[in-house]
């Protein structure tokens, strides 16, 4: 470590004098470096004592910065967010909820599930998917393409839908987490697998009868499908007065 470094980390420090017995070193919420002495202790001797700590100092510092900042960069990949309907929504641990898991103004978790979000996670996910994918399928059915049979909420890792020869129709519960535009093409893609099993030039066709912008959806999945689909973060704690909103994907789209 350079002189200068040393003598920024070691020249500001506060002394709180009391009935000790030993020297102790601290790094407050807002980066002052405090040090609990016995009140015989000369201060030549503290300076030493904390000029000996400046490593921990540093370290302790850019830690508490690291976690100061981590509300900026939240993606789905880190602790504390989680997408829903394209939107990136804060995950918090919320000691007050009397349910396992909710969705208020963010997503809310019980503490007991904190450490194993995945369970109330994915019900949660999987009965909202249950109900608005029906309801985006019934749209476009009422415009007159065929329905199908059956829809079912899956966990496939790496699909986000699927259709049965039978006519039964399977959905990733992620397809949740992607914008409005992307869960419609994802229903129109497997209604129209109901008259082309196939990705042939008429499949497409009809695709893109229903949404003409079909593309541009494919490459929202290409780029960012991904991310939606590895392992759900760890939610983080609550404290005080957030101030954390949604934040729009655009925002923030890849890590
Ligand atoms: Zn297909």
């Amino acid at each position: 470590m350079t002189l200068s470094t040393l003598d920024e980390t070691v020249s500001n420090y506060r002394i709180i004098r009391s009935a000790r017995r030993t020297l102790s070193l601290e790094v407050s919420a807002d980066l002052e470096v405090l040090v609990r002495s016995p009140r015989w202790i000369a201060e030549r001797e503290i300076r030493a004592f904390v000029e000996d700590k400046a490593g921990w100092i540093e370290k302790t510092r850019s830690r508490i910065l690291k976690r100061q900042e981590r509300p900026l960069e939240l993606t789905q990949t880190q602790a504390g967010g989680l997408f829903f309907q394209g939107q990136l929504y804060p995950f918090w641990i919320d000691p007050s909820l009397t349910e396992r898991f909710s969705f208020q103004e963010g997503f809310r978790i019980h503490p007991f599930w904190a450490g194993e979000p995945e369970k109330p996670v994915e019900s949660w996910f999987r009965r909202e998917a249950a109900r608005i994918l029906a309801d985006r399928m019934n749209f476009f059915v009422s415009g007159g393409v065929s329905a199908c049979k059956k829809i079912r909420i899956g966990r496939a890792q790496t699909r986000w839908g699927s259709c049965s020869p039978r006519g039964g129709i399977i959905f990733n519960w992620r397809l949740l987490m992607c914008p409005p535009a992307v869960i419609d093409y994802g229903v129109i893609h497997e209604l129209c697998h109901l008259q082309e099993m196939n990705h042939s030039r008429n499949f497409w066709k009809n695709v893109k009868v229903l949404c003409p912008n079909y593309k541009s959806a494919c490459k929202w999945l290409r780029e960012h499908g991904d991310l939606l689909l590895r392992p759900i973060p760890k939610p983080i704690l609550i404290s005080g007065n957030h101030g954390l909103n949604a934040l729009p994907l655009s925002v923030n789209p890849v890590p």
